[in-house]
């Protein structure tokens, strides 16, 4: 038996729904941009129209934090309208009987390279998404790492330069104030770079522009030490680096790498690599759909 599951990905810039089987292969499936109004009724229109008329066993939701699994409500940062906004609620309405999991990003992407993915399937493995903001996620023993509030994870707001820059979380020196797609732009905007976004950053860097390549080298290293620490804490033997900016993968790679050679010392950390993500942007829906099983 293989029936499908519903998978729905909630992200700031863009929202996607599939069917996604149990060997976690998208059957199906709808993307769209965040709508800055009518979020919720875009949402409901894409798992109605992803759906069709197919069986489904439940639905998994994979939604940018915070998050408050408890309430089952969603706070995203780039979803103004929606301040705990009950989506587990919503969105089990709309399914009847059927069970319905959520989860934050970061943890979908990390349980669907750990499930699906083609570099390895550890069971002790840390999903880093790397875009807008710095999100993460945690396996461990198989299993997807919830935390009290489903927040956990949250490796945007390990303190990699104290007293730098504000962060978003009003805390300083956040991994996500040097490493995130935004922060790398201004950063390198601030030493003659004249470039929008983390795209054409990684292209002038692969062109061999010195500011744009000083700019990805500082946020691998932050992101390094970062993961030097998550890897201690967390006692992981594979971490997986995706998200839109880590698509420039070697520019990002490399000083991580890096880093994390430098600072990942005791023996236990020494057989902790980073690899690429291997299921791009469908990361969070298989990892959606795989909560059923999780
Ligand atoms: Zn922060």
């Amino acid at each position: 038996m293989n029936t499908p599951t519903l998978a729905l990905d909630v992200g700031g810039t863009k929202l996607a729904a599939a069917l996604v089987d149990t060997a976690g292969r998208v059957l199906r499936s709808t993307r769209r941009r965040t709508p800055a109004v009518g979020v919720w009724d875009e949402v409901s229109a894409m798992l109605r129209d992803v759906r069709g008329s197919a069986p489904i066993r439940g639905i998994g939701i994979s939604c940018v934090g915070p998050i408050d699994l408890m309430a089952g409500t969603v706070s995203p940062v780039n979803i103004t309208e929606w301040m705990r906004f009950p989506l587990r609620d919503r969105v089990a309405a709309l399914v009847g009987d059927l069970p319905v999991a959520l989860a934050n990003d970061g943890v979908c992407m990390a349980l669907g390279e750990q499930r699906h993915g083609a570099r390895g399937g550890s069971p002790y493995l840390f999903g880093v998404v790397v875009s807008t903001g710095v999100g993460g996620g945690l396996v461990a023993g198989g299993r997807p790492v919830l935390g009290r509030s489903g927040n956990a994870g949250h490796v945007g707001h390990v303190v990699v330069e104290p007293g730098g820059d504000p962060c978003g979380c009003g805390g300083r020196g956040c991994l996500e104030t040097v490493t995130s797609g935004p922060h790398l732009v201004r950063w390198a905007r601030q030493r003659g770079w004249a470039g929008d976004d983390a795209a054409a950053l990684a292209t002038s860097a692969r062109a061999g522009d010195a500011v744009a390549r000083r700019a990805f080298r500082r946020g691998g290293l932050a992101l390094g030490r970062a993961l030097a620490s998550v890897a201690a804490v967390c006692d992981v033997d594979l971490i997986v680096l995706g998200g839109g900016v880590a698509e420039a993968a070697e520019l990002l790679l490399d000083p991580t790498r890096e880093a994390l050679a430098e600072h990942a010392r005791l023996e236990f950390l020494r057989s902790a690599r980073v690899v690429p993500a291997s299921l791009g942007s469908a990361g969070g829906l298989v990892g959606a759909a795989a909560l059923l099983d999780a």
